[in-house]
């Protein structure tokens, strides 16, 4: 690590700013890390993340995970599986974590700890408790103010969340939500809840030696139930379309199960998966009304010294399996750009990093939203292939890019581009503009 005379303050400690905090800390910046959550207590149930951030992650250990990967928190899943409304399985797709295409399957909750500690371990100075309410700017610097105190840094990176405040102060943006009538349920409790239930343990089959994970298609439902940790872990997920009685987007909300219980009734294999949904232990269960949030204009502030990362910049539907992937993308490539630019111009290098990010996580966006349809509309015996479901719709543009070794190649092109008001032509994106490409299916890698 080179010691730098740069200074960062990062609001928000999810997998934006823990991972921003990280890239920053190895290039010898100072940072400061404000986390409004008492201490690093985190809720979620399985976050997948592919080669993109993967290689991110390897590179802070010689390029193994070893530094946050154990037995405790992987999924060990050999195969994807997906049935129809019947319960008869229509595909079971090997799994291979290997595979940056496939990438790995993480209990959240265990991940981010992992990822704490090991911040922490490297002598990240991370303040929890700590809720920014107020940012500020200067030609010369920028900072917050958080519990009452002033903070001053060379620039500000604000990972605070799909509910970010910094999002309308740092971009003026506050663009409205759009409700698309589906509900998602999400739970992770231990395995022994379901251990001694004859109905429910099938859940189990691979326990204690590896894991499983399912997806079932109905009408408008989709209920995806495996196990994690070889079996320590049952975790399941339904997406409801048609339900409306969740008034928020928040990621959590406390809820019981007995939309799902009702809505398994009308789906031929739904027993066997209510047997599972049924044993969820109470508080275990969260809901969250989806939303989709249209791509913002901008990310950097007027002044140059403040920018948006993560969910606040940029949040997805869950159905791309993005979200922890972009923002832990967006923090490597904004460090780095922290480091070409250098102190002497840090508005460049925020902006740089726009200009290299913003179309490839827009189109990505817009993938999201149209995969989320096919999810929720399983058309088994469609002739169209787009129409049927697929365990394995992963674009090598979006899953193995190389997001480092990109921004080394294109800092200066993306700069010159800034500095002289040049168009710039992103090159992490397919050159059609569009979404899903032929090599939906290849791992070639842009
Ligand atoms: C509770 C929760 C559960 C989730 N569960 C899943 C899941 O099961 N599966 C999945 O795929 N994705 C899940 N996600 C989403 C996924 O983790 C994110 O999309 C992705 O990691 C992007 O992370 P982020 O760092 O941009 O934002 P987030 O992970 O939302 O982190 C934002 C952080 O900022 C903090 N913060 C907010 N405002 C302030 C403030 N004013 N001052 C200081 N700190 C502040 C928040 O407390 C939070 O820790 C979950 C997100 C949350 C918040």
């Amino acid at each position: 690590m080179t010691k730098s005379d740069l200074t960062v303050i990062i609001v928000g400690l999810g997998f934006g700013g823990l991972a921003a905090a990280i890239e920053c800390h190895r290039r010898g910046y100072r940072v400061i890390g404000l986390e409004k959550k008492p201490d690093t207590n985190q809720l979620g149930d399985i976050i997948g993340l592919s080669g993109n951030s993967i290689s991110i992650l390897a590179a802070w250990n010689d390029g193994s995970l070893g530094h946050l990967v154990d037995d405790d928190v992987t999924c060990e899943v050999t195969a994807l599986e997906l049935f129809d409304s019947q319960g008869d399985q229509k595909l079971a797709m090997p799994y291979n974590s290997n595979n940056p295409i496939q990438g790995y399957l993480f209990r959240r909750t265990g991940l981010l700890t992992r990822l704490y500690n090991y911040a922490i371990h490297i002598g990240i100075d991370l303040r929890f408790g700590v809720t920014v309410d107020q940012y500020w700017e200067t030609d010369g610097s920028a900072g917050v103010y958080a519990n009452n105190a002033k903070l001053t840094a060379d620039c500000v990176i604000a990972a605070d969340g799909l509910h970010s405040k910094a999002r309308g102060i740092i971009t003026g943006e506050t663009p409205e939500l759009r409700d698309i009538r589906v509900v998602a349920y999400r739970s992770i409790f231990d395995a022994s809840e379901v251990a001694n239930v004859p109905e429910a343990k099938w859940v189990l089959e691979k326990a204690p030696t590896a894991d499983i994970f399912q997806t079932y298609y109905a009408e408008d439902t989709m209920v995806a139930m495996g196990t994690a940790a070889k079996g320590r872990y049952v975790h399941w997920g339904c997406a409801i379309r048609g339900s409306s009685e969740v008034k928020s987007e928040a990621w959590m909300q406390p809820a019981t199960p007995d939309a799902i219980l009702k809505r398994l009734k009308s789906v031929p294999a739904g027993r066997k998966l209510a047997a599972v949904v049924a044993r969820t232990p109470p508080g275990k269960c969260f809901h969250q009304s989806l939303r989709a949030m249209p791509p913002l204009r901008k990310w950097v502030s007027a002044g140059g010294r403040m920018i948006v990362i993560g969910d606040a910049a940029h949040s997805f539907l869950p159905y791309a399996g993005q979200g922890g992937n972009q923002a832990i993308e967006d923090a490597a490539v904004l460090a780095i750009c922290l480091e070409l630019a250098g102190k002497k111009d840090v508005p460049l290098a925020l902006r740089v990093m726009e200009k290299l990010r913003h179309r490839r996580v827009s189109l990505i966006q817009e993938g999201s939203m149209k995969a989320g349809d096919s999810f929720l509309n399983a058309a088994w015996d469609s002739e169209d292939e787009s129409k049927r479901p697929s365990a394995f719709t992963h674009q090598a543009w979006v899953y193995t890019h190389n997001c480092v070794k990109h921004t080394y190649e294109e800092f200066h092109t993306a700069a010159d581009a800034v500095i002289n008001g040049r168009e710039y032509t992103p090159t992490n994106v397919p050159a059609n503009g569009e979404f899903c490409q032929d090599d939906c299916k290849s791992s070639k890698s842009i």
